[in-house]
């Protein structure tokens, strides 16, 4: 988003009614979780992403897709991200993750933690 954009917005705020800013409340904190579910997961996996095919960490950073990072496999040309070959690969709506945080962050966790000593 543009800076004169945002800066529109912020002051549409004003205008708001309660109810109106109660659910720009509640949808940016449900944006706050995902995008601390990403940064988990993220710092989980930094230290030495590898591809989950070929197990090769010579890999190109891809881009991101819905925020989290992209690789790129130098030998197969192969994209996937912390998540791809686990379970969590295909899950949708990581805002709503927080409501599982006692079982589903320590799944991501270990499920991404396997991943890097498995391979
Ligand atoms: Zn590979």
């Amino acid at each position: 988003m543009k800076t004169t954009e945002f800066k529109a917005w912020i002051k549409s705020i004003e205008r708001m009614n309660r109810n109106q800013r109660d659910k720009l409340r509640k949808s940016s904190e449900e944006k706050k979780d995902a995008d601390e579910v990403i940064a988990l997961i993220e710092r989980s996996s930094d230290d030495k992403p590898s591809c989950p095919r070929c197990k090769a960490t010579k890999l190109y950073r891809w881009g991101k897709v819905s925020d989290l990072q992209l690789y790129r496999c130098r030998q197969y040309n192969r994209t996937f991200n912390a998540l791809t070959g686990t379970p969590l690969a295909r899950l949708r709506h990581k805002d709503k993750w927080f409501e599982y945080e006692q079982t589903m962050i320590h799944k991501v966790k270990a499920s991404v933690k396997q991943r890097i000593t498995v391979g």
